[in-house]
């Protein structure tokens, strides 16, 4: 048996494709009969309207979501040498800009119950040189903002936020709920396709509350093109959002919430059938943000998690490991990292989790299967 017999999908887009399927098909044709390919009136929507759901001041699209961090980082002013605080438990994009830029990624460790950094790892990691951090919102729930911004504060430091995973996240503030990239300096998001807000291909935004940055991103996004066409004032990079992609987002965002309770209902299933079994760990939730499940990622010991994959293979579900390799350990870092760099916390995850199927469609007798397999497995593998 296999995931094509099951039908099971990590994730699945064609079916989300369906549901949403004729007013994106016409709204693409009519952008392709308007030929505005190119920051069109499609791409303004999308800003707009991305805008106006985050409530910030100002959203830049972008190509991808790397890209909105490289510009992020670009439009700070950061100069090479310059240490940016990072957690090394998250995808290689987050860290692969700030050595692109020359500036020096610190990595630092992660809670093992919610995955995201802390403040008592960032202040282990803070000298002279620190300039900004990089707090990643992984797997759909946001980093404890509050203690965050206050120790930024107090030292000068940039936050730029990596929400390429927790779009449309809740974060309680000691000054309300504000959405998850939305808080920092600058916040960036990726359309990846499997991301929560996934185009039909790649894309990416850049979000801030800042009137002088936004100017400043949006000339450096734009080949460093302040106002008038063919008049470069710095360096920039060529990285626009095409107005497809922009049609398709722009309707996507329409039901952005509803995806994420679609994700919040498998998350519950999966919970309330897991829960008995000893050897996993299902997911906690945190108190000051809500989940927005980018990923449904467990912890299990590091003897079954391989094989437990292998296992759910054979049975037609698809699993991943999200990550297996802390980023200080990837021959592209050695160069960047200190040679005796050991985060406990990372290590350990990187041998513990693995992260099932979730999307916007599963469905309940799919959820049901695959967490009959893991309790066979578990049953066979006391
Ligand atoms: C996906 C992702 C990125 C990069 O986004 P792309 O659009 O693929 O370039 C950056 N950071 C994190 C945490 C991601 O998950």
């Amino acid at each position: 048996m296999n995931s094509i017999f099951t039908g099971i999908q990590m994730v699945d887009l064609k079916s989300q494709y369906k549901k949403i399927k004729t007013e994106v098909d016409q709204e693409i044709l009519d952008t392709i009969e308007s030929a505005a390919f190119i920051n069109g009136p499609k791409v303004k929507q999308f800003k707009e309207h991305m805008e106006r759901y985050l409530n910030v001041a100002s959203v830049v699209p972008c190509a991808n979501g790397t890209d909105a961090l490289q510009i992020a980082m670009m439009a700070l002013g950061l100069q090479p040498g310059d240490e940016i605080i990072v957690p090394a438990f998250t995808y290689v994009a987050t860290a692969e800009v700030i050595a692109l830029l020359q500036l020096k990624p610190v990595m630092i460790d992660v809670d093992p119950d919610h995955f995201n950094i802390n403040i008592e790892q960032v202040e282990q990691a803070l000298t002279p040189k620190t300039k900004a951090i990089v707090p990643v919102h992984l797997f759909g729930q946001s980093v404890d903002m509050t203690p965050l911004l206050e120790f930024a504060k107090a030292h000068n430091l940039y936050i730029i936020e990596d929400n390429a995973q927790s779009i449309g996240a809740d974060v309680q503030l000691s000054t309300g709920t504000q959405k998850a990239g939305t808080i920092g300096h600058i916040g960036c998001t990726s359309f990846y396709p499997a991301k929560n807000l996934g185009a039909f291909g790649d894309g990416g935004a850049i979000f801030t509350n800042d009137a002088e940055l936004a100017e400043k991103i949006t000339a450096i996004a734009n080949h460093g093109q302040a106002k008038q066409r063919y008049y470069h004032d710095m360096i920039g990079v060529n990285s626009r959002l095409d107005a497809l992609q922009a049609v398709v987002l722009n309707i996507k965002l329409k039901h952005l919430d509803d995806y994420a309770a679609a994700r919040n209902k498998a998350a519950q299933f999966y919970d309330n059938t897991l829960k008995d079994i000893e050897q996993i760990q299902t997911p906690k939730r945190v108190s000051w943000s809500n989940h927005v499940f980018h990923q449904y990622t467990l912890k299990v010991p590091a003897n079954h998690r391989d094989s437990l994959k292998q296992f759910l293979q054979k049975q037609g579900v698809p699993s991943m490991i999200y990550y297996p390799v802390p980023l200080y350990k990837q021959k592209a870092f050695q160069p960047f990292v200190d040679s005796n760099i050991t985060l406990p916390v990372t290590e350990k995850l990187c041998d513990t989790v693995i992260s099932l199927p979730m999307h916007t469609e599963l469905q309940e007798e799919q959820l049901n299967y695959i967490s009959e397999q893991i309790h066979t497995y578990f049953d066979k593998n006391e």
